[in-house]
């Protein structure tokens, strides 16, 4: 039975995911959330699938206690392993808007500071919680949603567009690239994921005044479109994309 986990689906792409993998019937989801009681959209799809194909289980990915408990949960849940492990959740505080705002440093840098903790230190929390799981499944599959913001090689191209998130984003990049080659020897395949621009959601929200003023002809996404692409690129994932970058069609994204 195929089974997956996903981080952060109170809402969002993370609820996207969960909606568009519970269309086939043989799946398991476990759709965690920091507070999965409060999520209106997580509450409507468990009474719609009574069938116990859907399992919420709350999971700060900020606190290695809940990580710790989430993981212990699921590996009493899924007898044969965690399939499929999705790590979605995300943070944009964009105190770095511009490079010449001195004056307000020290947010800039809490700001910062805040981002690159949660891609690096929840990330590899995250990781070292639930591969043991991955390990023992068969499809042996991790995918880590980052964004196209942190390509280093495209950075030129979005001047002063969400610059800390940027940082923190390319960090978590070049942090599952590393872990990839690692796990690869495993039989783990590990790739990141870029959903491309979906407008509808809170952080994609957060850039839009930026795309619509110096991008006006990025496609934005639906919610439905993007998650649709997401699970087609992990389905097709095989272990020769071990560490790539994909965007949500499947394309490759330059590091
Ligand atoms: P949302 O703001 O809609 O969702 C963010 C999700 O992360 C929420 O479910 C939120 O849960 C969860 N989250 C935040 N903090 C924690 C935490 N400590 N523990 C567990 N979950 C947490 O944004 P998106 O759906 O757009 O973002 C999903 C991912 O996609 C992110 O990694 C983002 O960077 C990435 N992305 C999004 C793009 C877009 O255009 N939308 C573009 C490129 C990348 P809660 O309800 O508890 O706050």
């Amino acid at each position: 039975m195929p089974s997956y986990l996903i981080t952060g689906a109170s809402r969002g792409l993370g609820l996207g995911f969960v909606t568009e993998l519970l269309k086939k019937k043989e799946n398991t989801v476990i759709a965690t959330a920091r507070n999965t009681a409060g999520s209106p959209g997580l509450q409507k799809l468990k009474q719609e699938h009574p069938d116990g194909r859907l399992i919420l289980l709350d999971l700060d990915v900020t606190s290695a206690d809940s990580i710790k408990t989430a993981a212990e949960a699921t590996n009493k849940l899924l007898l044969g392993g965690l399939g499929n492990l999705i790590s979605n959740a995300g943070v944009y505080y964009n105190g770095l808007k511009t490079f010449d705002e001195l004056h307000v440093i020290y947010r800039i840098v809490e700001d910062l500071q805040k981002e690159v903790n949660f891609n690096i230190t929840s990330q590899l929390l995250l990781l070292r919680a639930f591969v043991p799981l991955v390990r023992k499944s068969q499809a042996k599959k991790i995918l880590v949603i980052t964004s196209g913001l942190g390509s280093i090689q495209n950075a030129p191209y979005t001047p002063n567009l969400a610059n800390g998130y940027s940082v923190a984003k390319a960090a978590l990049n070049m942090l599952v690239r590393k872990y990839s080659a690692v796990l690869k020897n495993e039989g783990i395949t590990t790739a990141l994921l870029h959903p491309g621009w979906v407008g509808s959601t809170d952080i994609g929200n957060g850039i839009s005044d930026w795309m619509n003023a110096y991008a006006p002809d990025y496609e934005n996404l639906s919610l439905e479109t993007s998650a649709a692409g997401c699970m087609k690129v992990l389905d097709t994932l095989t272990p020769k994309d071990n560490g790539e970058f994909f965007n949500h069609d499947g394309t490759k994204i330059p590091f």
